[in-house]
């Protein structure tokens, strides 16, 4: 019967009895997981070819070339181009000269699945249960794209220390429209969102530059939270700052620790250098916005007052 329905259905509107029994089924879950590697895949593209480098002062296109052998040159066949699969069974090297690329790729495309997956899940199972799958399936795309868009600048900002114009720009205006596409969203709190994250790091920055003449914040984490407020408004903002700011002291106390206990072991004078650590901000703060999304709703009863 339900079948039947769904075949007569013209195609953009599914059956709800239908989506209900596949879009938590296994087959489901794995398709997601699969596009969530594709991309990846397309995002260790993009992490390794944007930023500058000497040789292309404004980064690389992530489309041409195809991929290949950073050794060797050797055009990467279409068989070993399947993420996470062909890193295994070519053993994480080039299958021309052998030079071995790095387990990054397969974290990338790993960490992509499983944050795809987390975010059908939390759509389909927990939060929108009662939602059209319309409407699922279109909250699914804009969080799946939230969270690469996310991993993306992490992975650039702790090899390069640099959240990219090019990544915060054009997300900011796409996000915001976005937003606007999901139900019960106001034009307003977007706005509000993009001008308080770009707003309070411009504030701390240019205020931490005035009081000590070392920089701090640079204006790339304003421009990620911008991103993050075009989407979620102006308490996701807060919320991941607050987040992130709390994981990244926590990690640069142990970093600093573990340099110290380096640094009194090896030097030969007995002092430690207790320098400044440098620790990228963007990754915390996408950190703090991925546990906002999924905390929103206990969040919303606990800081009553901010919404
Ligand atoms: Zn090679």
């Amino acid at each position: 019967m339900a079948l039947q329905a769904c075949y007569l259905a013209p195609v953009f509107e599914l059956d709800a009895e239908l989506w209900a029994v596949f879009s938590t089924s296994k087959t489901a879950y794995a398709f997601v997981a699969v596009l969530g590697a594709l991309w990846g895949s397309f995002g260790n593209v993009c992490i390794y070819r944007m930023p500058p480098s000497e040789e292309f002062p404004k980064g690389r296109s992530v489309v041409a070339p195809g991929s290949h052998c950073f050794a060797c040159g050797a055009n990467v066949r279409w068989y070993d181009n399947v993420p996470l699969l062909s890193f295994l069974w070519l053993r994480g090297s080039c299958r021309d000269c052998k030079a071995s690329f790095s387990p990054r790729y397969l974290l990338v495309e790993g960490a992509a699945a499983m944050l795809f997956v987390a975010a059908y899940h939390y759509i389909v199972a927990i939060a929108f249960t009662a939602s059209s799958p319309e409407e699922q399936l279109l909250r699914f795309a804009v969080l799946a794209t939230f969270f690469w868009l996310l991993l993306i600048i992490t992975f650039i900002d702790f090899d390069h220390q640099l959240i990219l114009d090019k990544l915060t720009y054009p997300f900011i205006p796409i996000f915001y429209a976005l937003g606007l596409l999901l139900p019960n969203s106001s034009p307003t709190a977007g706005l509000v969102g993009i001008a308080v994250g770009y707003g309070v790091v411009r504030v701390i920055s240019d205020g931490y530059w005035l009081l000590t003449h070392r920089e701090g914040m640079g204006y790339g984490d304003g421009k990620l939270l911008a991103i993050i407020g075009a989407l979620y408004g102006w308490q996701a903002v807060l919320v991941s700052l607050f987040l992130g700011s709390i994981l990244g002291a926590l990690i640069s106390i142990v970093l600093l620790l573990l340099r110290r206990e380096n640094s009194t072991s090896d030097s030969e004078n007995g002092k430690p250098d207790l320098g400044r650590v440098a620790v990228p901000f963007g990754p915390f703060l996408a950190l703090g916005a991925i546990i906002y999304v999924f905390a929103e709703s206990e969040l919303r009863l606990v800081l009553a007052p901010l919404w």
